[in-house]
């Protein structure tokens, strides 16, 4: 029998599963303790939730995107009473609106935010949230997801209590492990609370009680091993080309994309209005009135199938237009591709575009 290079592994060890927490923790900047979790990020995104709040939390939960509706959920879940902060999903929030909150509930001790946003192309100012949170003396959790990789993410600086990243978006890598650091006072509220998930897979102290105190020398169980694997390799590649260089990357897709689409013309225009809360990670477009948004991003996409295009989830579909310039995609190929194939669906329309126009704009951007 030949060995086969994915089933005939030896088994991951304790010391080389911790060797990659601490290799992301570098990667977060973090002193904080990081923990990896066997699933997609949802589950410590759930596990943070469900392990600091419950009815006697008040919880300031920031909605910029369809994840913020779901973390209010769970808080409610939870037992916690919760006060949404909705903000219009072309926006971002601002560190003036979390301190009007403040001040409007000063029981608020628990805070929920999405760094950026995949799904809706906005980006949050979390370093001046995070001054008003402190402030405040807030327990602060974070999403940073689809801002990892792509923008800078600092839990230390920042003040974040509980910052849970994937992946599988800008650091491409896989999307079945993913990873959050826990500051001490995020373990004190979790230790103080009965409703606290225990020997759960949704725990974070089980993992604190019996991996992190134990000195990180027995798993719970055996890990999803073909995964870490791969997020080892995936933060090898990082630091290999360096973390500036790929969000760097990131940055440029995101600059070409929108000064692409703004000489473009044809009515297709960026969604997220103010550049400064646009999300490195990715670019959402409004697509022209009288244009169905999915239908457009079928058409580009019949042109070219391997495209990062999307349209938006659910109602969003009809209205908005994703260019997913992330991972392997945050390349000029990808941004160029993208604008030609955008221009040529709306020609078809009969609308009037400057392909040549939107190509010098986004070279420009990556030079
Ligand atoms: C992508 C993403 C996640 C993870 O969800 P998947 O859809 O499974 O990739 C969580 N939060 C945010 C903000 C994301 O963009």
């Amino acid at each position: 029998m030949t060995t086969h290079p994915f089933l005939d592994l030896a088994p991951l060890t304790a010391a080389r599963f911790a060797s990659i927490e601490d290799r992301v923790a570098r990667l977060l900047s973090t002193e904080q303790d990081v923990v990896i979790m066997q699933g997609e990020a949802l589950l410590p995104l759930e596990g943070a939730i469900r392990g600091t709040a419950g009815p006697g939390t008040t919880a300031l939960n920031v909605i910029t995107g369809p994840y913020g509706q779901t973390f209010g959920d769970w808080l409610r879940d939870c037992g916690a009473t919760v006060v949404d902060l909705a903000v219009p999903f072309h926006a971002a929030v601002t560190a003036a609106r979390i301190r009007e909150a403040f001040a409007e509930h000063p029981e608020i001790d628990f805070v929920s935010l999405v760094h950026a946003e995949a799904a809706t192309g906005n980006t949050n100012p979390v370093a001046e949230i995070g001054e008003a949170v402190r402030e405040h003396g807030a327990l602060f959790s974070l999403d940073a997801v689809a801002s990892v990789g792509a923008e800078p993410v600092l839990p230390d600086a920042w003040g974040v209590d509980l910052c849970v990243i994937g992946a599988q978006k800008a650091m491409g890598g896989p999307a079945g492990v993913s990873a959050v650091s826990v500051s001490e006072r995020a373990w004190a509220r979790m230790a103080a609370n009965p409703g606290a998930p225990r020997r759960s897979y949704l725990s974070l102290l089980d993992w604190k009680e019996r991996w992190i105190d134990g000195g990180r020398r027995t798993l719970l169980h055996a890990p999803a091993q073909l995964e870490m694997l791969a997020l080892e390799a995936c933060v090898e590649r990082i630091e290999a080309a360096g973390l500036d260089t790929v969000i760097a990357r990131h940055t440029a897709a995101a600059a070409a994309t929108r000064a692409g689409v703004l000489a473009l013309g044809g009515g297709l225009e960026p969604y997220v209005r103010e550049a400064e809360d646009a999300a490195p990670v990715a670019t959402t477009l409004r697509a022209p009135s009288g244009v169905v948004a999915s239908e457009l991003v079928a058409s580009a996409l019949a042109a070219d199938p391997a495209l990062p295009l999307a349209a938006g989830g659910g109602a969003l579909a009809k209205e908005m237009i994703r260019v997913n310039h992330y991972g392997a995609d945050a390349t000029r190929e990808a941004v160029l591709g993208s604008l030609v194939a955008l221009g040529a669906a709306l020609a078809d329309r009969g609308r009037a575009v400057d392909v040549e126009g939107a190509l010098r704009q986004a070279v420009a951007n990556f030079a």
